[in-house]
């Protein structure tokens, strides 16, 4: 009866092991001695089911183990990671990468005190709201602007200050979720409204809208949303921003759209298809414009109210507004974002969402080459090949819009490809790629020219990883 547990080294004989001298230099002892427990514990596990592969006696498999805890514990829980998967609104990839100098102004806004409410002219208080006021502006042709935390509370607040206890007048086919379970339906009465549904999922005419301002409900706004994530084909008819703003106006009540990306250019100029921008939203009649700021603007997270200035204001003071108001580093990101606009020739190369959607197939293929030769060298690696294929711009927007691309396809010499898929996902810089028809799709699309060296040097640690078992 000798029970191989009892020959385990004890907590405090672990501690003055070499190898917990060096984790002692980096984290606090009770830590240490934690993750040395944690190690020991599951050890113990294991030696009970004959399943501990090494000498019970032997401290160094502990001390591998509670670093390995240490490690994973001191790993930030939100990182950085590639996203292999050419998808460049990726939502749960966190959207749009920030330009070099919205990123230089977020971290200069964090780093000290700012005039965030301060009006430095006059020595006293002043706005968060009118830091980005006069950029939103001149980028849209709006006489006002707000800025919330997103554009979903932008929707919140417009119709609470809008059309609270009043109905709001919107299409059956625009009727739409968003994402993440944000329907518009839900949203209008959570905000206070009624909800004037009128037309048909596929045909809405203007004289439905009219019929609405007869039903006994006093109407406070009518609404237009950007179908953004998916298009109705076939027998279709709405009603267009003008009749409906005409509307509107005989009737003196604001029209509200939701133009959900924020396309701050003209599709056009993309090679996009085209899509509703603010500045032509409001040119056409909209009293206000409502849109994201981390889509195809390419800012931070945030919402933009743009319009009249009657109704803004109506929104700027409305309670809900402070609720949902932004931080300060978002607001100097924004502000820093939409400074590039002034020089739209440059917009392309500097606006990172705008860059990665308009690289050219060429381009596209040539990365695509480059990365499957450094691929081939890696040892465990099995075939690859580059191969043409086809990209979305992702984010619920351009449903339909097929980019061209450009993959490395490949598959490791020895496991399987959901295994390294894992392996990639976990690894010290995680990296997102796509697995289709057994193997493993890197887009580069995505990939920034300062990720390629870690993106190979992931699938590298992947494949060893493979050859582990
Ligand atoms: C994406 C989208 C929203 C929501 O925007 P968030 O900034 O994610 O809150 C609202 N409306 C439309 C039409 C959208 O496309």
């Amino acid at each position: 009866m000798n029970d191989p547990r009892s020959r385990i080294p004890g907590l405090d004989r672990l501690l003055l092991d070499e190898g917990a001298r060096a984790f002692l230099a980096q984290f606090p002892r009770p830590r240490v001695a934690d993750a040395l427990r944690a190690a020991v514990a599951s050890a113990r596990e294991a030696l009970a089911r004959d399943e501990w592969p090494h000498d019970p006696a032997d401290p160094s498999p502990y001390l591998d183990e509670a670093g390995r805890r240490l490690e994973a514990e001191s790993r930030p829980s939100l990182r950085g990671v590639i996203n292999a998967t050419g998808v460049v609104l990726h939502t749960n990839l966190g959207r749009a990468p920030l330009a070099v100098e919205a990123r230089v102004a977020m971290a200069r806004a964090a780093e000290g005190y700012s005039n965030l409410e301060f009006d430095l002219d006059a020595g006293g208080r002043g706005s968060r709201y009118e830091h980005c006021r006069d950029l939103l502006r001149e980028c849209t042709g709006a006489e006002d602007a707000v800025v919330v935390n997103n554009c979903a509370a932008a929707l919140v607040v417009v119709v609470n200050a809008l059309a609270a206890g009043r109905g709001v007048v919107v299409s059956r086919g625009e009727l739409v979720e968003i994402g993440g379970g944000f329907r518009i339906p839900e949203m209008l009465t959570r905000a206070g409204a009624a909800l004037l549904e009128v037309g048909s999922t596929n045909r809405t005419r203007l004289r439905d809208y009219r019929a609405a301002f007869e039903g006994g409900v006093e109407v406070g706004a009518i609404l237009k949303v950007h179908r953004s994530n998916f298009r109705i084909r076939g027998f279709t008819e709405s009603v267009e921003i003008e009749a409906l703003a005409t509307l509107a106006s005989e009737r003196g009540v604001p029209l509200v759209h939701d133009v959900g990306s924020g396309l701050l250019v003209e599709p056009a100029t993309l090679g996009l298809p085209d899509e509703p921008t603010p500045a032509r939203s409001l040119a056409r009649g909209a009293g206000l414009a409502v849109f994201s700021g981390d889509k195809l603007l390419g800012g931070p997270q945030a919402g933009l109210v743009v319009g009249r200035s009657h109704l803004v204001e109506r929104v700027r003071h409305n309670p809900l507004c402070r609720a949902m108001r932004v931080d300060k580093a978002t607001l100097a990101a924004l502000e820093a974002t939409l400074r590039i606009y002034r020089e739209p020739e440059t917009v392309r190369d500097r606006v990172p969402v705008l860059r990665m959607l308009t690289r050219s197939a060429d381009e596209l293929e040539g990365a695509a080459e480059d990365l499957a030769t450094r691929l081939r060298l890696l040892p465990g690696i099995g075939p690859v090949s580059v191969e043409a294929s086809v990209g979305r711009v992702g984010g619920g927007t351009f449903p339909d819009h097929e980019l061209p691309a450009w993959v490395v396809r490949l598959t490791p010499a020895a496991g399987g490809v959901d295994a390294l898929a894992a392996r990639l996902r976990t690894g010290v810089r995680p990296v997102v790629a796509r697995v289709e028809n057994g193997a493993l799709l890197l887009d580069p699309r995505t990939v920034g020219p300062d990720e390629v060296d870690a993106l190979v040097g992931a699938v590298g640690e992947a494949l060893d990883g493979a050859g582990q078992g």
